[in-house]
């Protein structure tokens, strides 16, 4: 056959919409995207033509319209088994949801809510208002409000207090947080001057008050949450800064980061300070988020005096970073839990995950050895090993929790087996994420908690796909 006489054999876009299986796409997803694939599809198979291949039958065409529709049709944001031993993985999206939290976001999806409507007078409410009292109960701070996250409530908070002005900060807390998230570029874009005081290792109270003067704006104290300098060290204890900061009729900002409502040395964790503890050290507003250790939704907490926050609420900018009745709702529910701390570590997730004990995940890594030893069909050893979880986010950053896990380990030791493997692992219908570790692709149990439907998913297993390239996702 000729490459004209080829074309012509070429099914139509009209007579493949006209076939059974065509008719029964259409009714699942839509006649635009079914017309849309197959148009894409006879595209693609006239060039093949074109370069002398032979033409596919209608039949095979037909077979790939469903799996193309199904891949347009997935989500990118998946669902996946976070098995990387960080339990509050930034990547991962931190924080999973309290049940109460997503019922309670659910409502407010499905329904108008009295976001800014007072029910008793019938005139208009404030949207904080929500969360206001709640907090205060929490962290004996006098007033609070929450925005998008604790980067835009540093923002908020340098903008509002300190724009125009000088904020004092230590040069051992000029912190990157990750991403573009640097306190002096934050600090440049709230328009506030960056005043460095002291040196990487050591600063003193000397250092603050000799910056002091009529242009300062605040001083700002910043929980150095992702490291720790060690050694020959020295930093101001907020509770001196307090002094220093209202002796300049100032006032004291402190960035905690994480942050926690709870003490949490009952789950066997270093002591993380509490924003309670920040407020009573005398800081004037205190800073923290709402999906690290908090549990909660993305949010950004402001605390503190009642005149400052007052202050921060009147800036225009809290508009635009203000959040919507979803998380609201969301993070009332959270926060409701911590009015009951002994049952935190059952009903908050992010702590049943920390307080998960090395004994309980040793014994789910016995029983889940031979289902993932079945799915990877003999080509990697599979052991159950003690391993380190991490809190994540930046909490406690050299604070590991023991735990236990399964280490993979290739047979035949070829270079990029692990990396075949996380590939293949990634594929999953649920991809599964763990981490290379020495020679072996390690899943820390930590954060498994449905073993039927890990099983399940894990064993859809295939070691080949990636090898023939081109299905690849990596
Ligand atoms: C995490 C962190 C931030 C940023 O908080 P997000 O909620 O991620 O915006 C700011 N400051 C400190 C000290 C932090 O640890």
């Amino acid at each position: 056959m000729d490459t004209n006489s080829s074309l012509r054999a070429l099914p139509s876009v009209d007579q493949l919409l006209r076939s059974e299986l065509a008719v029964a796409a259409i009714e699942r997803f839509g006649r635009s995207a079914v017309t849309e694939v197959l148009r894409d599809t006879v595209a693609d198979l006239r060039r093949k033509v074109l370069q002398g291949h032979p033409i596919q039958a209608s039949e095979i065409i037909l077979d790939n319209l469903v799996a193309s529709l199904e891949e347009r049709e997935r989500t990118t944001l998946r669902p996946l088994y976070n098995l990387t031993g960080t339990v509050l993985h930034t990547n991962l999206g931190r924080a999973l949801l309290a049940e109460t939290a997503i019922d309670a976001a659910v409502a407010a999806m499905r329904s108008a809510v009295s976001l800014e409507f007072d029910l008793e007078s019938g005139k208009r409410g404030e949207r904080d208002d929500h969360l206001r009292a709640l907090i205060c109960e929490l962290t004996g701070a006098e007033d609070a409000t929450v925005v998008n996250n604790n980067a835009a409530a540093v923002l908020l908070v340098l903008n509002s207090l300190a724009a125009g002005k000088e904020a004092i900060v230590s040069r051992g807390e000029l912190i990157e947080i990750g991403g573009a998230f640097r306190m002096p570029d934050i600090m440049a874009r709230a328009g506030a001057r960056l005043v460095e005081v002291g040196t990487t290792n050591r600063t003193h109270k000397s250092d603050y008050a000799n910056a002091l003067g009529p242009d300062t704006g605040l001083i700002l104290k910043v929980h150095t949450s992702n490291y720790r300098i060690e050694g020959f060290t020295k930093e101001v204890k907020p509770q001196e800064l307090k002094d220093i900061a209202h002796k300049g009729a100032v006032p004291l900002v402190h960035d905690l980061g994480s942050g926690t409502l709870a003490d949490l040395t009952p789950f066997g964790l270093a002591h993380e300070p509490t924003v309670r503890e920040a407020i009573e050290e005398g800081a004037d507003i205190v800073t923290f988020s709402g999906d690290k250790l908090l549990g909660g939704s993305q949010a950004g907490f402001i605390v503190g005096r009642k005149d400052l926050i007052q202050a921060i609420n009147k800036n225009p900018m809290k508009r635009a970073l203000r959040v919507d009745k979803i998380r609201m709702a969301a993070l009332e529910a959270t926060l409701k839990l911590y009015r009951d701390p002994e049952r935190l570590s059952v009903r908050l997730p992010t702590m049943r995950l920390l307080s998960r004990s090395r004994e309980e995940i040793g014994a789910q890594a016995q029983r889940l050895a031979p289902i993932v030893a079945k799915a990877v069909q003999g080509a990697f050893n599979v052991a159950v090993v003690d391993c380190a979880s991490q809190i994540g986010s930046g909490a406690l950053p050299l604070a590991t929790v023991p735990s236990a896990g399964l280490a993979l380990t290739a047979l035949d030791g070829g270079g990029s087996a692990l990396e075949e493997l996380s590939a293949a692992l990634r594929r999953l219908p649920v991809p599964v994420i763990g981490r290379i570790e020495r020679g072996s692709l390690v899943l820390d149990l930590r954060c498994l908690e449905d073993d039927a439907a890990f099983a399940a998913n894990i064993a859809g297993l295939d070691l080949r796909a990636g090898q023939a390239g081109g299905n690849s996702q990596s």
